[in-house]
């Protein structure tokens, strides 16, 4: 069997040279018939609920942001950096479990919701390059909507308490933040782990430091049958969560209480052939 990188590759490079071998099967890519279905239910509703989510999510963080910057001072320097790290630790352990639920559980026939957001992570295993032609407001309107309500309520916080209250919760509040930032920018760093031409110097920097989800990790999640590495802010807590076995253990205690079969709705799509 090939290394998971190795096949990994393999999937992506069905799209970087789709006349090669790999074309008259559509195995993976945007002719397998199970991707154009799946491209087919984006609908102009989906669109407004995520520019909507876009236009307000990156207004609060900017209000909050500048909010954070003209209170600063130097006091609990430790607390806030602790807390800016604990916050991104959150975020990528959130990560993993949406995306290890979305990939493991549920069904695109579930109403409402199974189109709208189990849909995407299906697309996203048959035709792993798709995010790359996502613009912005499709890769990250669905995160944006998440962040929203904590981002609203600490705006509210900010204009509501008093300036020793404020000072008292300053740690917390960029915990909050950086925790709220990461989660927005989840598929956006997804996507550029998808992304071998164009990609910015510091975005690669980025990468090649491990801040963000570097390509070469995150390779490791796209072998079949995607049961690993589900991570994906920075993927820090892959290494900790697959030497504890933490997801197949979770997916065994489901299964042995509820009797369904991890991923069944994953490879039905996988295996979609009209
Ligand atoms: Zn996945
Ligand atoms: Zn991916």
């Amino acid at each position: 069997t090939p290394s998971p990188e190795a096949s990994g590759l393999q999937n992506e490079r069905t799209l970087l040279f789709p006349n090669g071998p790999a074309r008259s099967t559509a195995r993976w890519g945007p002719q397998h018939a199970g991707a154009r279905e799946l491209a087919n239910l984006y609908s102009p509703g989906k669109r407004s609920q995520e520019w909507i989510s876009v236009v307000l999510c990156f207004s609060l963080i900017a209000f909050n942001f500048c909010y954070l910057l003209a209170n600063f001072h130097l006091g609990h320097m430790w607390y806030i950096l602790l807390g800016i790290v604990a916050g991104i630790l959150t975020a990528d352990f959130a990560s993993g479990l949406v995306h290890w639920g979305a990939d493991t559980w549920g069904s695109v026939a579930l109403p409402i919701f199974g189109k709208a957001f189990i849909r995407p992570f299906r697309e996203h295993h048959i035709d792993p390059t798709a995010i790359t032609r996502h613009d912005f407001i499709e890769t990250n309107g669905d995160n944006c909507m998440l962040t929203l309500i904590p981002l609203a309520h600490m705006a509210f916080n900010f204009l509501t308490l008093s300036p020793a209250e404020l000072c008292h919760n300053y740690p917390w509040h960029c915990y909050v933040m950086a925790l709220a930032i990461f989660i927005t920018l989840t598929n956006q760093i997804h996507k550029w782990s998808h992304t071998y031409f164009g990609l910015p110097g510091w975005v690669v920097f980025l990468q090649n430091c491990h801040i963000i989800l570097p390509r070469k990790h995150h390779r490791i999640h796209h072998v079949s049958p995607h049961e690993t590495y589900f991570c994906i802010t920075t993927g820090w807590l892959n290494y900790p969560l697959e030497s504890l076995g933490f997801w197949s253990k979770l997916e065994d205690l489901i299964q042995s209480v509820t009797g369904e079969k991890p991923r069944s709705d994953d490879l039905k799509w996988a295996h979609k052939t009209k």
